[in-house]
């Protein structure tokens, strides 16, 4: 079978599914181009995507009775895949979830203490040459240990988070939730999302991409924060209406920002670049090797379960 690889992956990823298939590793780490996406449906039986290769409905529509029936995602979210579409054109589609679960939590307790904590404004007067040395109200932040954390969407991750916070930083946790959750450590699920906001230090967000959650934490939502609070994204930069996220930052609505996604990536507003109180990372949530090849062995798992036509172990 002809398998496509979108982009240059870990070295054991790839020893392992040129064990299996005729492999063709596209040499560039940008996202597909869309007549790319159109001729890999025509040339490949498997496609191994990751964010930002856009199979929307249009390429599907594009590409009539493609040769491709399994779309590998590369990654645990897959809103840039239209499911629905894949499947209308008789094409599964799998994910690699747990494989990024923990590296995505650490990198939101990374963005939590940064932006509670004022690291990356410090760090920047350190390089800069500015920094005149301790004094006891330098640079200070927020207290981070036994506040409360409301994490919006409380699944792997969202738990994931909640159980560092809770065992780490012995803090309050409260969540938000499509559907009513238990969770194996002390949390109180709050059925209103303003609700929620307006009880909680540090919001994380961590809910799924896609057009059921877009928007989902807007003017309405961070007005509902308390103005010491901080707003932490990585779920999905579209999650958050980045317009809304600057004016309540620069309104002085809530009090920082840590951020590893953006709605328009990679495009960063000028806006966001300028302010002191904002965390900026460049979507690092699962970068790690090991993370990286992990979540590669097992987009490749799913492909060579297509070719033995056992059940797809990630199937969406
Ligand atoms: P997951 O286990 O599926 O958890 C998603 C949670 O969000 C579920 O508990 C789900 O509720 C909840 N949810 C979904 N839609 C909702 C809505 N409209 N309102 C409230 N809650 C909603 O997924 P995961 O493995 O934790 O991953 C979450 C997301 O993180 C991924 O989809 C991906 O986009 C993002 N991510 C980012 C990075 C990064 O590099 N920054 C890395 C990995 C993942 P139910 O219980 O009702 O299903």
């Amino acid at each position: 079978m002809k398998l496509l690889i979108t982009r240059p992956l870990p070295a054991p990823v790839l020893a392992k599914a040129h064990d299996v298939f005729d492999v063709t590793i596209r040499d560039n780490t940008a996202p597909l181009s869309r007549d790319e996406m159109i001729q890999s449906l025509a040339e490949y039986d498997i496609v191994l995507p990751t964010l930002g290769d856009l199979y929307n409905t249009e390429v599907f529509a594009a590409a009539p009775n493609p040769r491709t029936k399994l779309l590998a995602n590369f990654g645990v979210g897959y809103n840039h895949i239209d499911v629905t579409a894949a499947h209308a054109a008789g094409i599964e589609v799998t994910n690699t979830p747990g494989a990024v679960t923990d590296a995505t939590a650490d990198i939101a307790m990374m963005l939590m203490l940064m932006t509670c904590r004022r690291a990356g404004e410090g760090e920047r007067m350190v390089r800069a040459g500015n920094w005149e040395g301790w004094h006891p109200t330098q640079l200070l932040g927020l207290h981070m240990s036994g506040k409360t954390l409301g994490v919006v969407g409380m699944g792997r991750i969202g738990q994931a988070i909640g159980q560092r916070a809770h065992f780490g930083f012995g803090m309050e946790v409260k969540f938000y939730n499509r559907s009513a959750k238990e969770v194996p450590f002390p949390a109180t699920q709050i059925d209103v999302l303003t609700d929620l906001a307006s009880s909680v230090d540090l919001l994380v967000i961590a809910v799924p991409g896609g057009a059921e959650t877009r928007h989902m934490i807007d003017a309405t939502v961070m007005n509902a924060m308390q103005p010491h609070a901080h707003l932490v994204n990585i779920a999905r930069g579209d999650v958050v209406k980045e317009d809304d996220l600057i004016a309540a930052l620069s309104d002085g609505k809530i009090a920082g920002a840590g951020l590893d996604v953006y709605e328009f990536e990679p495009k960063v507003p000028q806006a966001l670049v300028g302010m002191e109180n904002v965390t900026l990372l460049p979507h690092l949530g699962t970068a790690a090797l090991e993370v990286r090849t992990a979540m590669g062995l097992m987009a490749v798992d799913n492909a060579i379960a297509f070719a033995n036509q056992t059940p797809l172990p990630n199937a969406v």
